[in-house]
């Protein structure tokens, strides 16, 4: 069993490092003791100049791979012409994206942001405002139906309807208006509906919760519940969607297409924040000047590379590889399974895995796996989230998966 008995490999650089940024920083995070100092496509190269192979993707923010060069042209070039107007202006960036990226939703409207808790902000007002004005629910009576397992980001709201204690405990009181019920649970949601719910918001795959793929046909099952009762779907794409599971949004493997996307992470190419809420007119349509903004959202630089992101996506290619790759991975992983590994979720190049405590906690994987010249995080204990860049090389990949096995078996 190797996990449990790996020294963690820091060298006089790194340590150093790690003292410094460990010493001046809230400890929101317990960060793997590697400190990288650059990266290209799926390879990041340390501060001791040792390579590791990226199999996070900055939690899918880098599908396309650490300096893309197609995406770096797009903002060196705009760095130097132009990079913020704030709404109050147009600038020529603004509405080549948001064309852009509506086509790529088949939706009339697009609404950028930064972050994806952002987003995900804007989809609750954006359900709620069309629940008063739309559907005529009563003042201050909209619900949003949420799924438990859930991670939709960290604002306060956000995180009151979340059932990870780590994520809520002590940052209330929390804002009303939630209702949870248990994710892949169809009947439980339409249980949930009452002539308040103006809206529901889940992730097509949870991320965060470990790669939770729900039942077949829950998605095609979610779309129907909340056309027949008239509540918006809202789909919370910003981990799942523009790449990773081998379709440009993970709605699509059930052929669903939601009210309102909610996207971000890859939008910005791994170079800058970018998020967007994406609807048609009827939902996106209500909001009116001055009723919602941000001062950064939709700023040239964003647009700039998100131009770039979407030309990418559009091509089908980085969509076309994570499916090409997913047989591998799934392969793979599968073989694992009784050797070390006790459950293995894979959809496209994106898999939850779940270690076998007798072999170690998750965070002991990965550093075991630090040590081989692999990076992965996990999530929840004893599971991890593999998510390489699509960029991936197959013969690296299989590297990778080689290491895992090593550490695990
Ligand atoms: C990461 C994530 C968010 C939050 O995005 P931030 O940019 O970190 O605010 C929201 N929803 C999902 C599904 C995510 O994976």
């Amino acid at each position: 069993m190797t996990a449990s008995t790996t020294d963690t490999p820091t060298t006089t650089a790194a340590a150093a490092e790690l003292d410094r940024a460990e010493a001046r920083t809230a400890h929101n995070y317990h960060p793997l003791p590697v400190v990288v100092a650059h990266a290209e496509g799926a390879w990041m190269t340390d501060v001791d100049g040792r390579r590791h192979l990226d199999l996070l993707a900055g939690y899918s923010a880098l599908n396309f791979g650490h300096s893309h060069p197609v995406l770096l042209e797009a903002a060196h070039a705009q760095l130097d012409r132009l990079t913020l107007t704030s709404r109050a202006f147009v600038h020529d960036q603004f509405a080549d994206f948001t064309a852009k990226l509506g086509d790529l939703c088949g939706k009339d409207l697009v609404l950028p942001m930064n972050t994806g808790a952002e987003a995900v902000e804007t989809a609750i007002k954006v359900i709620r405002k069309w629940g008063y004005q739309v559907k005529g629910i009563a003042a201050d009576q909209a619900e949003i139906i949420v799924a438990s397992g859930n991670f939709h980001g960290r604002t306060t709201t956000i995180v009151g309807f979340s059932d990870d204690p780590d994520a809520r405990n002590d940052f209330g009181p929390f804002s009303p208006g939630f209702v949870t019920v248990p994710y892949g649970d169809l009947a439980a949601l339409e249980a949930a509906i009452t002539p308040r719910t103006a809206g529901v918001l889940i992730e097509p795959i949870q991320g965060e919760g470990g790669v939770v793929i729900p039942p077949p046909g829950y998605l095609q099952g979610v779309r129907e519940v909340t056309t027949r009762h008239d509540v918006l779907f809202a789909a919370d794409e910003i981990q799942a969607g523009l790449g990773r599971t081998g379709r440009t949004f993970a709605c699509d493997h059930e052929d669903v297409v939601p009210d309102l996307y909610v996207l971000g992470k890859a939008l910005g190419g791994g170079i800058v924040p970018v998020s967007a809420v994406v609807a048609d007119r009827d939902v996106l349509g209500i909001l009116k000047p001055g009723q919602h903004g941000s001062t950064f959202g939709g700023n040239a630089l964003a647009c700039a590379v998100g131009s770039a992101v979407v030309d990418l996506l559009a091509t089908g290619d980085f969509q076309r590889r994570a499916d090409d790759l997913s047989v591998l991975l799934r392969e793979r992983l599968d073989g694992l399974v009784g050797r070390g590994l006790v459950g293995v979720r894979v959809r496209g190049l994106w898999a939850g895995v779940d270690v076998d405590p007798a072999v170690g906690s998750g965070r002991q994987v990965c550093e075991a796996l630090l040590a081989r010249g692999v990076l992965a995080k996990d999530t929840h204990g004893s599971t991890i989230r593999l998510a390489p860049p699509l960029v991936v090389s197959e013969d690296d990949l299989a590297w990778g998966l080689d290491q895992l096995a090593a550490v695990v078996g």
